[in-house]
């Protein structure tokens, strides 16, 4: 069974990660104005959530990158924003 944490480190908001996270370095180069990894680099976290939606995009484009499924956020398009 596994046992999946939401990191404390994530801003508050629609993004973030869990401890599914490898550390893989992916979505800090998707979108590095949003995502960073620890200075441990133990795990990334969301260190600025989105506002505009071409920032929306970039999150989004991380999410579905993620090879392990360790970002969650709002469904993507859609109208996701407002449902
Ligand atoms: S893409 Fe996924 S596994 Fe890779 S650093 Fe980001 S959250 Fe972690």
């Amino acid at each position: 069974m596994k046992g999946s944490l939401i990191f404390q480190k994530n801003m508050p908001g629609p993004f973030y990660t869990d401890s599914e996270c490898i550390a893989c370095d992916t979505c800090t180069s998707i979108a590095p104005n949003h995502f960073r990894l620890t200075s441990n680099y133990e795990h990334a976290y969301v260190h600025h959530q989105p506002k505009t939606e071409s920032e929306y995009k970039k999150c989004e484009e991380a999410l579905t990158t993620c090879p392990v499924g360790a970002i969650f956020g709002p469904k993507p398009k859609s109208g996701a924003l407002s449902k």
